[in-house]
């Protein structure tokens, strides 16, 4: 028997179909020092007992491409690595009862072809030709995927593992990880065969992630639930329709009613995703067990009882069947749905690929992933809706359990652009907040912070029910309407806490800052945009710099970037200086419009002759504040920051003082029109890893005279090589719908780019889109198509330029 290895690069806790993949493509990658630490047998966690379903579908453009890459890479694995699997890729057929369910099929359809993948939409009468079985007098018509498919999760874990080790990857199985500390910037990971040194550690553990978790210092941000499939038994009749026809019924996706129903052999596997589910381990009465291995919770059909008869109902020949096995087993859930795939935050040399609520379809991809991170310290895609960091340490138990069991009983549910989810909210309030409230916020949460989105005025609908829409024309329209003219032709007001900030302190900080970041550093008293970059160029995040003196500089970025941006900035300080977060002690309110100046005018001592991006302390009401020069809206105004204890004191002050002046308080839907129209562009939607600082249109934002800063070389080349598509605006005529993220751009029945964003501008009275688009194309004046929800759309290239007071005169007024 080999002996038992003391040394590796990198130690991977946990041999699922997750942690197998990323031993897989690190041994790919040619780190094939590795070594999987299981501490019962391969699959003993959730993967053993998955359905082992392999759908391609998401509204999510990154989990789209992992899954689309697990599907790809299933194909062919078995026959590369010699391990033989039952991988059926039957299609699949998902049914919608709705318009609004057509659209969504004919958005992502649309994001499918963009990633090669030939979905279709099929019309009522059309189901039956791919589901004979199927009442289909209440639909509205279907998708068909014909990559969707099923695995044996067992046999797709073993196969990868053997490929790993064909690679020379080690794996040691019956051998639990008890700790891990820090010796000498090493990792030592005890377990009870002895101790391995290595670099890196990833946390691949499942639903026991938080424990492995704890090992760290973390507390990870998951739940765990229930999930039950049960299989029935053969029924004749499928029976002698697979056998003339030669192949199974593609698998069926009831979302609406949530279930869905896979031919299992002769029979059926039918797997609901009910809205009374129930929650395990999350109550003291129900402790974590030390061990579940190969284990599963006692049946619950009660749960279960309605999706059985609406299957039956929809597909009658159900009910010839037997019910011969139910399977109960432990899923884990994340806040937001989405595994943690990345740098395991604050903990160095140490990732996480962990807390999948669909592993078996997106291990090869977040494989994938995972050995980027590792090998690259980046990603090829752009995998932020999957990065730990975007939860940044406020969802404690009691938050996860309640989103995670929103998710799971609304697993399918659309993802409406202007829908808030009730769960987990007012975990974070403003000083403000009730006040906002009495003017009638409608409030939805960034990083927990509960911010307006609109203001509903009497009679405005203000239901859930009617969130649940594409079209652009909800309650909230004419609201926001007012809104943003009264930005333009008076003055409007945004409370906006949570942005985070962090002040950099030290003799060498605007030298450090100048090397971080592609453009120049501001000088004292003034403010800039600042874009950082990766190696490669890409746009890694974008923060707002205030030069407050020789020696220090404060970063402004995004709610949900608190912990990215922080750990950027972390990792790449160099001595001298020294960085304080202080999110929590500020709050910030934008005042802007014309009138802005005569509202500050009235209470605060500010010099208000001061032109753009200036920078200021002044009082208000009294209070000392930072009044920044600069306008999101794209109109005259100041960002007012002021301490979180002052707030209410500075919102009472200007509200009063604005009033006469129609000062109007207005939320983030009308931020989001005003700033669309500006051109700015939104940080990981217009500005994201996918896409390189000159890609963005962001060249102004580089100073090629400075000596060295990250990405410069890598975007030097890239200059000189020409770039191959760049960042554009449209003006769409896109009827009720505006096009949302990564809809395709077409120009003579060609794709030529994809949008970033979309959204009314209701000072231009236009649909806009930003996006990217092919370099030769983007060109003022050139008419090409968007295509928005499965429509194309007429849309005309507009000049590199705001649409909105093109040479920022009103900003500088
Ligand atoms: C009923 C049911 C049906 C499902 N159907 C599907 C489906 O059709 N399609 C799909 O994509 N997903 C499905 N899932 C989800 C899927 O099972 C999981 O997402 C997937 O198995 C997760 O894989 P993993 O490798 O991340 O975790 P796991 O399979 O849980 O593996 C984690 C491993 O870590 C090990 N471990 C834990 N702690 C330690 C330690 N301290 N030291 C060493 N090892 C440790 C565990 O023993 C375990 O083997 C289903 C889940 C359920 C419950």
């Amino acid at each position: 028997m080999a002996e038992f290895p003391t040394t590796a690069r990198v130690v991977i806790i946990g041999g699922g179909a997750v942690g197998a993949s990323a031993l897989y493509h690190l041994g790919k990658a040619g780190w094939t020092d590795c070594l999987l630490l299981e501490k019962n047998e391969l699959t003993a966690g959730s993967t053993w007992h998955a359905a082992g379903n392999v759908p391609t579908f998401s509204s999510s453009w990154s989990i789209m491409n992992m899954q689309r890459y697990s599907a790809g890479l299933y194909r062919g694995l078995g026959a590369k690595v010699d391990y033989p699997m039952n991988y059926h890729v039957t299609g699949s057929v998902r049914l919608g009862h709705s318009k609004e369910r057509l659209q969504e099929f004919r958005r992502v359809a649309g994001m499918g072809r963009y990633q090669g993948m030939d979905l279709d939409i099929l019309g009522p009468d059309e189901i039956r030709g791919r589901y004979p079985f199927l009442e289909t007098h209440d639909l509205t018509g279907a998708l068909y995927d014909p990559y969707d498919g099923d695995i044996d999760p067992a046999q797709l874990t073993q196969a990868l593992a053997k490929g790993a080790r064909m690679l020379g990857c080690r794996i040691e199985r019956f051998c639990p990880v008890t700790g891990v500390r820090r010796e000498g910037g090493e990792w030592v990971v005890s377990t009870p065969k002895g101790d391995v040194r290595c670099e890196y550690v990833v946390n691949a553990a499942g639903y026991y992630a938080r424990e492995v978790g704890k090992m760290f210092g973390r507390d990870l941000p998951m739940m765990v639930m229930s999930h039950q499939y049960m299989l029935f038994d053969t029924i004749p009749e499928l029976e002698s329709w697979s056998a003339d026809v030669g192949h199974k019924l593609p698998l069926l996706r009831d979302v609406d009613s949530s279930y869905y129903l896979r031919q299992e052999k002769n029979g059926f596997n039918l797997g609901p995703y009910e809205g009374n589910c129930r929650a395990h381990w999350a109550t003291p009465d129900d402790p974590f067990p030390q061990d579940f291995s190969f284990q599963l919770f006692p049946d619950d059909l009660e749960r279960l009882e309605w999706h059985i008869a609406d299957a039956m109902a929809r597909v009658p020949l159900l009910e010839k069947a037997a019910l011969t096995k139910v399977i109960n087993g432990p899923i884990p859930y994340t806040p937001d749905g989405n595994p943690l795939i990345g740098p395991m935050p604050g903990v160095p040399n140490a990732f996480e690929a962990c807390v999948f609520t669909f592993g078996i379809c997106q291990a090869g991809g977040a494989g994938k992933v995972l050995a980027e991170w590792v090998t690259q310290g980046a990603t090829e895609w752009d995998m932020w809706s999957c990065d730990p960091r975007r939860f940044t340490g406020f969802e404690d138990e009691a938050y996860c359990v309640a989103k995670g069991m929103e998710v799971y009983g609304h697993e399918y549910a659309i993802q409406f652009p202007h829908h808030t989810w009730p769960e987990g909210r007012g975990k974070k309030l403003s000083a403000v907040h009730d006040r906002v409230a009495a003017h009638g916020a409608q409030f939805g949460a960034y990083n927990g912070w509960e911010r307006a989105l609109w203001y509903a005025r009497a009679g405005d609908d203000v239901s859930e029910a009617a969130q649940q829409t594409w079209d652009r024309a909800g309650p909230w329209f004419g609201a926001v309407r007012e809104e943003c003219l009264a930005v333009r032709d008076a003055c409007g007001i945004l409370d906006l806490p949570g942005f985070s900030r962090f002040v950099v302190s030290g003799a060498g900080v605007a030298e450090w800052l100048g090397r971080q970041i592609t453009g120049k550093v501001p000088s004292v008293g003034r403010l800039g945009l600042a874009y950082f970059a990766d190696d490669k160029g890409r746009i890694v995040t974008e923060m707002s710099v205030a030069r407050l003196a020789e020696d220090r500089v404060l970063l402004i970025t995004a709610a949900t970037a608190q912990v990215h941006d922080r750990e950027w900035l972390v990792a790449h300080l160099e001595d001298g200086c020294t960085l304080i977060d202080e999110t929590d002690q500020w709050s910030t309110q934008i005042l802007t419009g014309p009138l802005s100046r005569e509202v500050l005018a009235a209470v605060s001592d500010a010099d208000l002759g001061k032109g753009w991006l200036t920078l200021q302390t002044a009082a208000i009401a009294g209070r000392e504040v930072r009044l920044m020069r600069v306008s999101f809206a794209g109109e005259l105004g100041w960002e007012i920051h002021s301490k979180v204890a002052d707030t209410a004191a500075v919102w009472d002050a200007v509200l009063v003082a604005g009033g006469p002046l129609g000062l109007r308080a207005f939320g983030m839907f009308a931020l989001n029109s005003l700033r669309i129209e500006k051109g700015y562009r939104a940080w990981k939607g217009d500005l994201s890893t996918d896409y390189t600082v000159l890609q963005g249109g962001l060249e102004r934002f580089v100073d090629w005279a400075k000596p060295a800063f990250r990405g410069k070389a890598a975007l030097a080349a890239e200059k000189q090589a020409g770039v191959a598509k760049r960042f554009c605006t449209l003006v769409v005529e896109a009827g009720e719908c505006d096009p949302p993220y990564m809809s395709t751009i077409w120009q003579d029945g060609v794709v030529v780019g994809e949008t970033t964003s979309g959204y009314y501008g209701h000072r231009v009275g236009a649909c806009i889109a930003l996006g990217m688009l092919r370099a030769d194309l983007n060109v003022p004046g050139v008419a090409v198509e968007v295509e928005v929800f499965g429509v194309r759309c007429a849309a005309v290239v507009q000049a590199d330029a705001p649409l909105w007071d093109a040479k920022n005169e009103r900003i500088r007024a």
